[in-house]
């Protein structure tokens, strides 16, 4: 066998859906597996880093997003009554692109428009055992019995992942001591339409405008304060003691989620002929924003060489070399972040500040990246493009 000629993805997820995104049908026969009756995320905002635009633009689901998005040109700090500004092109000098923050649903739809052009999209197909066959290939069974053999599965179904814990079992999901509160709310609440936080007793509270006339309003929160019997308390307590979640609150802002932020440790790239991506592989910190935009990446990156002319245990290896290092990086920068988020203004300069953010995120301001590890596959690497 000299190529990979079917492929069973688990997870309609920005992953899963940029997997099949980059699939090159006439190479790859993909087919996608998702739990849920329909495509449809948290009703929440989400931050697209430049690296992601990056990734999207590579996969042709940029355009309707650019259209329905809010361009966030600079992040505010608000230090008790200092305002201080960093633009994001300070911080993503090379690539040069603009952060998005855009409603998730927009975000599934344009790449689910991509990976039904290219892959069979089967939805109320929830995976429940994985098996190894005698030839080499990887079987699937879902709730309802079917079964879906390839040469090649990909688990891309989150940080709960049943394909991991059924392959990869040492490797564990683990909280990071952070919880995280996303409300949204009307722009006619008159909330400033900017990407900003502030600290605010013990917590740290921001928002950011989606595209539309809708805002994100998130807190951060230690988990301790968010014990069972603590928690509806500590988020009264928050809404009392901010002004800018005291204004959305009297404008009817609803909550959409609530949780602890949580990380897969060790992270995990294959195990035999199934490759993780997402969540399912490296959850990590959301306080970097960076997460959604790494799934993309990984889908991407493993799209296209899933269409290489290389046995599939060679791709997983390329993907795993392509992805490891990257993503260690951001987990050791966001576990860093996930302990300092604690409600303390910060102290630093305008100059510090802006140096350390692009500090953390300099692996990813890398316009040649994508190029280098797809680029020599004898795959071209505009062929995803329309
Ligand atoms: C509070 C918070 C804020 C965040 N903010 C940002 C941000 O601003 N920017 C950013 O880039 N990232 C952000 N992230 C991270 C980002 O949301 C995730 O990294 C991203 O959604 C992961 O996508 P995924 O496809 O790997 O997993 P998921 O989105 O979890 O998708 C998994 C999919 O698999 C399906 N599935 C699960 N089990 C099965 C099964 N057994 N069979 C079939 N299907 C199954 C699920 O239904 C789901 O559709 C944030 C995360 C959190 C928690």
């Amino acid at each position: 066998m000299t190529g990979v000629r079917e492929v069973c993805v688990v997870g309609g997820g920005l992953a899963g859906l940029a997997v099949a995104a980059a699939a090159d049908p006439a190479r790859v026969r993909v087919t996608l597996l998702e739990r849920r009756p329909e495509v449809r995320p948290l009703g929440a905002g989400i931050i697209l880093q430049p690296n992601a635009i990056h990734a999207l633009d590579a996969l042709g689901a940029l355009e309707p997003l650019a259209a329905a998005g809010a361009e966030l040109s600079e992040l505010v700090q608000y230090r008790d009554g200092d305002r201080v500004a960093i633009a994001q092109r300070e911080v993503w000098p090379r690539l040069a692109l603009p952060t998005l923050a855009v409603h998730r649903h927009a975000l599934h739809a344009a790449l689910l428009a991509r990976a039904v052009e290219r892959a069979d999209v089967l939805l109320s197909q929830a995976v429940v055992d994985v098996a190894c066959e005698q030839s080499g290939r990887v079987a699937v069974t879902t709730a309802d019995g079917c079964r879906y053999s390839a040469d090649v599965v990909v688990a891309a179904d989150g940080v709960d992942s049943a394909v991991r814990r059924a392959v990869a079992p040492e490797v564990t999901d683990g909280e990071l001591g952070l919880w995280w509160a996303r409300w949204i709310v009307d722009a006619g609440s008159g909330l400033p339409r900017e990407w900003a936080t502030a600290a605010v007793a013990g917590a740290v509270v921001g928002t950011f405008p989606l595209g539309g006339d809708e805002l994100q309003v998130f807190a951060t929160i230690p988990a301790e304060a968010m014990t069972d019997d603590r928690r509806a308390e500590t988020l009264d307590a928050l809404v009392r003691s901010s002004a800018l979640l005291r204004r959305a609150a009297e404008h009817g802002m609803r909550l959409v989620h609530v949780g602890p932020a949580r990380e897969v440790r060790p992270h995990v790239w294959r195990a035999g002929r199934v490759a993780f991506a997402g969540d399912a592989a490296h959850a990590t910190s959301p306080t970097l924003s960076a997460g959604g935009g790494l799934a993309i990446e990984d889908g991407l990156v493993l799209g296209r060489l899933l269409a290489a002319p290389l046995a599939p245990d060679a791709v997983l290896e390329r993907y795993e070399a392509a992805r490891a290092r990257r993503l260690a990086w951001i987990a050791r920068v966001g576990r860093v972040q996930a302990s300092t988020a604690r409600g303390t203004p910060g102290t630093r300069s305008r100059e510090e500040m802006a140096a350390a953010l692009r500090g953390m995120y300099e692996p990813l301001d890398d316009p040649c990246y994508l190029e280098r590890v797809t680029g020599d596959t004898g795959v071209a690497a505009g062929a995803v493009r329309a």
